[in-house]
């Protein structure tokens, strides 16, 4: 059913999300930032090249565009508002964490479960800091392989918060690893598989693997588009058709998890992250990926299930989380 969604310009309903790329960034800045007197951040620059992008898309068909930024990684409720005052396109922002190796604040480490969730649910409810802006999504992450103690309790606090908003997760992998695991944890706290994507799927090419995570009901993203530093936008095409093939346009969801502007130097592997952040690549997906999934005999009723149909489902609650929130 039609749920309310949080912007950051103030709530629309799912019903007009529209296209929808569901992990964006408008900016990252690596955490410690800010105590380097010598770092070249130009605020003005960012804007432009973050109105730059949106407009672009905008152009290009794109409603709405999720930044899951975890917050440690320099979330900016302000600016990511001016670029959607700017460019007209819905911006949506999250509360959660990243993950431990990255960029988990200590400060959270040390918080009990509920102590975190209390914060997210603030975030989403109240909204970010002292802002008002409100978050419209929740951020889980976990490293490499493994999910470690602090990382389980971030992604338990994620799901209590989802419960009680009703607001989807999202979460980020490492090299495609623990989806299953990650899932297991949100279903175990009671959430519903429709309000979960696991993230960075697509750097997997495990079609067993995948199908594991998609049968226990959740979504998964194909959200790092044109990054080959992960994978290459081959071996998606060929992963991504086959789980058509199977069926599973309806829990599979698209984006590029681009960001265009980086703080600070780039960080281990994201070095061709920058390098590519140079050709505007917000709209690699329109120009360079589905062109070839058509070629593919991939037809627009598939391509707008997975950019439009399963992100707005994602965000809908049915009838029955609805009720509960009533009681
Ligand atoms: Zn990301």
């Amino acid at each position: 059913m039609e749920t309310a969604v949080n912007t950051v310009l103030g709530p629309i309903s799912s019903g007009e999300l529209g296209v929808t790329l569901i992990h964006e960034h408008l900016k990252v800045a690596w955490l410690g930032w800010a105590m380097d007197p010598f770092n070249t951040y130009d605020v003005k620059s960012a804007l432009k090249s973050a109105i730059d992008n949106m407009k672009e898309v905008k152009a290009l068909g794109v409603s709405t565009v999720v930044d899951p930024l975890p917050m440690g990684l320099g979330r900016d409720p302000d600016f990511h508002a001016e670029v959607a005052q700017a460019s007209g396109v819905n911006i949506i922002i999250s509360t959660g964490l990243d993950h431990e190796a990255r960029a988990m604040p200590p400060y959270f480490r040390v918080r009990t479960t509920d102590e975190i969730a209390k914060v997210f649910i603030h975030d989403l409810q109240e909204g970010i800091g002292h802002t008002g802006i409100k978050a419209g999504i929740i951020k889980g992450a976990t490293g490499e392989g493994l999910i470690t103690k602090n990382e389980g309790r971030a992604l338990r606090a994620a799901a209590r918060a989802s419960l009680a908003t009703g607001v989807p997760i999202v979460t980020h992998t490492t090299r495609g690893t623990m989806g299953v695991e990650q899932a297991q944890i949100f279903l175990n706290e009671g959430v519903a598989p429709r309000k979960v994507m696991i993230g960075h799927c697509c750097f997997s090419t495990d079609t067993p693997y995948l199908v594991s995570i998609m049968d226990l009901g959740c979504s998964i993203g194909f959200d790092q588009i044109g990054l080959r530093h992960a994978q290459s936008d081959e071996f998606r095409l060929a992963t991504l058709t086959g789980l058509l093939a199977l069926g599973y346009a309806d829990r599979i969801l698209l984006s590029q998890d681009h960001t265009c502007c980086i703080v600070g130097a780039a960080y281990d592997r994201l070095t061709e992250q920058v390098e590519l952040m140079k050709e505007n690549r917000h709209s690699h997906i329109f120009r360079k990926f589905l062109p070839r999934l058509s070629q593919a005999g991939v037809d627009d009723v598939t391509i707008q299930t997975m950019m439009v149909d399963n992100p707005r489902r994602l965000f809908e609650n049915s009838e029955k989380v609805e009720g509960r929130s009533h009681e």
